[in-house]
């Protein structure tokens, strides 16, 4: 996520005022027709109904499924209204287990619940909007080994979900229609937005694959997260695109934009894994200005600086979908979410190191958010360096920066420390200060090995420590953990 500009900005009600049905009461009913919004028969809970442990995520304690495993979910959306607070569809979740599951609990604040079948079986289930929690009771246990297909029907308001110290809701984004303006929509999801609109084990150790199909009214282009598979008209006009986001993403990284877009396909970049050509695309909604396009030309040779220093890219396509709200750019998968205000190339290196930071190696916890940020912040120095710059007046900007404000060890141990000052810049200081232990190559083996190794594996700040020191020996360990660890800010790094 890049914060530019967002101190100042005047967020309009564009969110809608999407209000929560509060289905608080149990719903065992075999529900083959929509549910009554009021007066549903309450029924005692079956046991095992009642409780299930969350992940324990430091930040975020109720989020999750203690072994929960989602491997898939597979979308099937239709946008009646783009700009409006409300989305109906089914996903369908193919999960597994790391321990034997009673019941299944996913993290759903979104829009009633039709239908839930469990291998095509009605099964009892209680939707709690309040809580945000979905909680399914199977026919028998989930146990390690054995899968299940776990489908819900929801339809109507999405739900709401305050964003930790912006003034914004995070998840499904409503732009109503305004003068020239059309309406649209689009996910805004970090940190757990996702379960807005989406029942979903929204944490990011447990990140996913995700087939997104997605039907919008004639003259609307959908756009999500993977590749584009399929495009199809119904005879009324209305339109059904299909993508396939083939490597796992954590929840909040899921991209799922509707507009009158223009998609500006460019040629394809060969920096994917084995030197496989990476797709691109971006998306441009209908009337922006020209020159907001500008930065999205650089798209090529960012691709090119970073995996040059990260590694392969770490997805089959990559671009940007432009929108017009004064938000967060933010780093979803494949196709980084930017704002007008902030097309810059500044930016857009900032989303596009996300992609392996992040999207790809995924958080164990939020509490090490500074991992996404900190590398993700980097990142603007190396393309800076990539462009002749020596890098010495970002680096003392920076430290400038730093010591202006509040500094704090970097693992956040409250919500409002996620995404402060700290996470991006002393979280970069600290790459730096590894970086000015070793030489450029070495750094470069370190910064491509990290990737490597972890990105299946979500990560922790003891993972980085161990990490480096095996990489880099005790110097370089020594240098990270103090910016890591010490309650003030350490001396500038210096070569
Ligand atoms: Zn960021």
């Amino acid at each position: 996520m890049t914060l530019s500009r967002m101190t100042h900005c005047a967020v309009r009600s564009l969110w809608g005022q999407s209000s929560l049905l509060a289905l608080v009461l149990l719903t065992c009913v075999q529900a083959q027709t929509p549910l009554p919004q009021t007066a549903v028969p309450t029924l005692p809970p079956p046991s095992g109904l009642v409780t299930a442990q969350p992940i324990g995520d430091s930040i975020f304690p109720a989020l999750g499924q203690a072994g929960l495993d989602v491997l898939k979910y597979d979308l099937d959306l239709t946008v009646d209204r783009p700009g409006a607070s409300e989305l109906r569809g089914t996903v369908v979740l193919t999960v597994t287990a790391t321990k034997s599951l009673p019941v299944l609990s996913l993290d759903f604040l979104g829009p009633p619940v039709l239908d839930l079948r469990w291998n095509g079986l009605l099964v009892p289930y209680r939707h709690d909007g309040t809580a945000g929690k979905l909680i399914i009771g199977p026919p028998q246990p989930l146990l390690p080994g054995t899968r299940a297909e776990v489908a819900v029907s929801f339809a109507g308001q999405v739900g709401v979900r305050p964003d930790p110290d912006l003034p914004l809701n995070v998840g499904w984004q409503a732009v109503p229609a305004e003068g020239e303006r059309v309406g649209a929509n689009f996910t805004l999801s970090e940190p757990d937005g996702t379960r807005t609109f989406l029942p979903v084990n929204d944490h990011p150790s447990d990140p996913a694959t995700f087939t997104t199909r997605i039907t919008v009214p004639a003259g609307y282009t959908a756009a999500a997260s993977g590749v584009q598979r399929l495009e199809k008209v119904a005879p009324n006009g209305n339109r059904t695109f299909v993508f396939e986001q083939a490597q796992p993403i954590p929840t909040y990284a899921l991209a799922i934009h509707v507009n009158r877009f223009e998609r500006v396909d460019s040629p394809a970049v060969p920096v994917g894994v084995g030197g496989t050509e990476v797709l691109r695309r971006d998306y441009f909604p209908a009337g922006i200005a020209a020159d907001t396009r500008d930065a999205y030309a650089s798209t090529e040779g960012v691709l090119q600086v970073l995996a040059d220093w990260f590694g392969p890219f770490p997805f089959s396509a990559y671009g940007s979908a432009i929108v017009t709200p004064r938000v967060p750019a933010l780093e979803t998968a494949t196709l980084s979410t930017m704002p007008v205000a902030s097309s810059a190339v500044r930016v857009l290196v900032h989303e596009t190191a996300h992609q392996w930071f992040g999207d790809r190696v995924t958080l164990a916890d939020w509490s090490e958010v500074w991992l996404n940020e900190g590398l993700a912040t980097y990142a603007e120095l190396l393309w800076a360096q990539a462009q002749g710059e020596t890098g010495s007046e970002i680096v003392q900007g920076w430290y400038a920066r730093a010591g202006r404000n509040q500094t704090r060890p970097l693992v956040a141990t409250t919500e409002r420390q996620l995404f402060d000052t700290t996470a991006y810049i002393r979280g970069a200081l600290a790459l730096h200060a590894v970086r000015v232990t070793v030489d450029d190559a070495a750094f470069r083996a370190y910064l491509r090995g990290w990737v490597s190794e972890f990105q299946d594996r979500p990560v922790t700040t003891a993972d980085l420590l161990t990490y480096t020191h095996s990489r880099l020996g005790a110097r370089a360990e020594a240098a990270l953990r103090l910016w890591v660890e010490s309650p003030d800010l350490p001396p500038m790094p210096e070569r």
